[in-house]
């Protein structure tokens, strides 16, 4: 069955067609029509505070917690002049991370440092008979901030997180 994004775009000649994927921003109203509210006009990625907000995919602003944590402090949303953001009471959004087997611990390697910037104490270290302290993760705890990401040495901690792949008409 073809959907109405689907028939739509097949009646429009002209337009190329392009995955986009962003990591979405905190207190989004509808990830699924971010792309197609968003002006692309910055200024969300000029507030940021900790400036993790990158310009992605199609040019759409989109997180990199590579570069740092989201602090929630809202400045993103408040920047916004489209009506795309929750109001700030509101959670911020439904992601928690996930923690790989390329974790050094995993391997019988010291390292905590996950759990020594998480503030939340959502990843503790419980000792481990015939091996290093393994991480316990806690999705309760977990508030999706990310600052656990870039401090792992090899990358073993993802965002799980509704990440939008979508069919972009035109860019
Ligand atoms: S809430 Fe603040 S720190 Fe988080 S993405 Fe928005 S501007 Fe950046
Ligand atoms: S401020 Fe709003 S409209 Fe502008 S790029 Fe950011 S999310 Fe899109
Ligand atoms: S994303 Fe933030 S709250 Fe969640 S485990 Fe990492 S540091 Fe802790």
């Amino acid at each position: 069955m073809v959907d109405n994004r689907r028939r739509a775009f097949m009646r429009t000649p002209f337009k190329r067609t392009s995955k986009v994927s962003i990591q979405p921003l905190p207190w989004l109203k509808d990830v699924s029509t971010f792309t197609d509210n968003c002006t692309r006009c910055g200024k969300c990625i000029k507030a940021c505070e900790t400036s993790i907000i990158k310009q992605g995919d199609g040019g759409f602003p989109s997180v990199d917690f590579k570069s740092g944590e989201c602090t929630f402090c809202y400045a993103c949303a408040d920047a916004c002049p489209e009506p795309l953001f929750l109001e700030e009471h509101a959670q911020p959004w439904q992601q928690v991370i996930s923690i790989d087997d390329a974790c050094l611990a995993k391997k019988s390697v010291e390292c905590r440092s996950c759990a020594d910037t998480c503030e939340t104490q959502a990843i503790r270290f419980r000792l481990s008979v015939g091996s290093v302290a393994q991480p316990q993760f806690n999705s309760d705890d977990c508030t999706g901030c990310g600052a656990c990401l870039s401090p792992c040495p090899v990358d073993a901690i993802t965002m799980q997180t509704n990440t939008k792949t979508i069919t972009e008409q035109q860019l």
